[in-house]
């Protein structure tokens, strides 16, 4: 394949000790009884899946969860043998799949719960819908496999459940949740119980039991809104200027003639759009950085560009080549999603997935592999 093999226009930088902090941050606001574990589904929310579940597990992670199957089996082919849960993928199909790969199955109906009974002794979770209508085994079925001596053969090692509404602390959802939960865990008193996401660290030790699962908060995402963040920012985007051009006033700029210019401006050419996962609602919202100034989006975003007025940015400063900066720690994935109106996480993977990514490494530790 023919290539120029030169530096990507737009990188996306993802600080890998900067989630290696916030694992640490999370770790010490649980009691020390409490497991910490790394949700990396959706290709680690977009930031690459194998380098991160390298890094969380340098970190001292020892249990990981994914979205299906794939996703597990590109970690046991990178060399990752820890423990690894798999939220929900076919297992009355693929049973034997999770069994060669010691992969440990997340059940989520009667059908699997039946799938794992008949073949035999397998580690297995068990997911218990409590109030956000998704996956799991309804209340009513979880009783009555319980009445039916089920979990005495085969108990599953852990029970969770997953809160709708933990991002709003005076939710009464969240209450009723927990007590439904709770419930399920005196029933089976599994070896932990865990319902808690990201957002759910921060609802107190009463919704912890012995394990949380973090997804979010580990990519520097405050889902909750906690003043002040305790989070370390993840993620840093820089993009190219690609021209430079001067437009008079009242000439409009970019498509459907949204700004239009109150003077003779300065307007550079970034080569970023939203095929690389740049929200299409930011425009006219945001600003970008660099060498010390702030010059703001005008404009709609293109698919592979967008335009930055320029015009009170030393004119020596606003070249073609020069990056700036449009996410980092002044400006976060919160405040973009926040500005174009959507979600944080929605934003982020779509913005891995979009970008050419670069990992800054403040890890040198070997992978720890545990038996879990
Ligand atoms: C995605 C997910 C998580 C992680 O959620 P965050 O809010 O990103 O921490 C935990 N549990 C389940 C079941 C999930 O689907």
């Amino acid at each position: 394949m023919l290539s120029l093999a030169r530096p990507a226009d737009v990188v996306f930088e993802i600080n890998l000790g900067a989630i290696q902090a916030n694992f640490h941050t999370i770790s010490a606001l649980v009691e020390p009884h409490v497991n910490v574990a790394a949700v990396v589904k959706s290709d680690a929310y977009g930031l690459g899946l194998v380098a991160i579940a390298r890094a969380l597990i340098d970190a001292g992670c020892d249990l990981l969860f994914v979205a299906n199957l794939d996703e597990a089996l590109l970690l046991r082919s990178s060399h990752i043998d820890g423990a690894v849960a798999v939220f929900c993928d076919e297992f009355t199909r693929f049973d034997r799949c999770y069994r060669s790969n010691g992969l440990i199955p997340v059940i989520n109906n009667c059908a699997e719960l039946e799938a794992i009974n008949a073949t035999g002794r397998q580690t297995y979770f068990l997911n218990v819908e409590t109030g956000l209508s998704r996956l799991g085994l309804a209340l009513v079925d979880v009783r009555r496999a319980y009445l039916s001596g089920t979990f005495d053969r085969f108990p599953p090692l852990i029970v969770l459940s997953h809160l709708a509404c933990s991002h709003c602390v005076a939710d009464p959802t969240n209450l009723l949740q927990r007590s439904r939960f709770q419930a399920i865990y005196d029933l089976l008193r599994p070896k932990r119980g865990s319902l808690a996401a990201s957002a759910g660290v921060w609802l107190g030790k009463s919704y912890h039991f012995d394990m949380v699962r973090v997804g979010s908060a580990l990519y520097g995402l405050n889902s909750a809104g906690i003043q002040p963040n305790p989070l370390q920012p993840v993620v840093r985007l820089l993009a190219k200027i690609l021209d430079v051009r001067n437009v008079a006033w009242g000439e409009a700029v970019g498509y459907g003639a949204t700004f239009r210019a109150v003077r003779t401006s300065r307007v550079a050419i970034v080569g970023i759009g939203y095929k690389h996962g740049l929200p299409w609602a930011c425009a006219n919202k945001i600003s970008v950085r660099f060498a010390g100034h702030s010059a703001p989006l005008i404009g709609r975003i293109s698919m592979e560009y967008i335009t930055v007025d320029m015009t009170d940015v030393p004119e020596a400063l606003c070249r073609p080549g020069t990056f700036v900066e449009l996410l980092g720690n002044d400006f976060t994935v919160d405040d973009l999603a926040s500005a174009a109106g959507v979600k944080s996480q929605e934003v982020l993977t779509r913005l891995g997935a979009g970008c050419t990514r670069r990992y800054l490494s403040t890890s040198v530790l070997p992978t720890r592999s545990l038996a879990w």
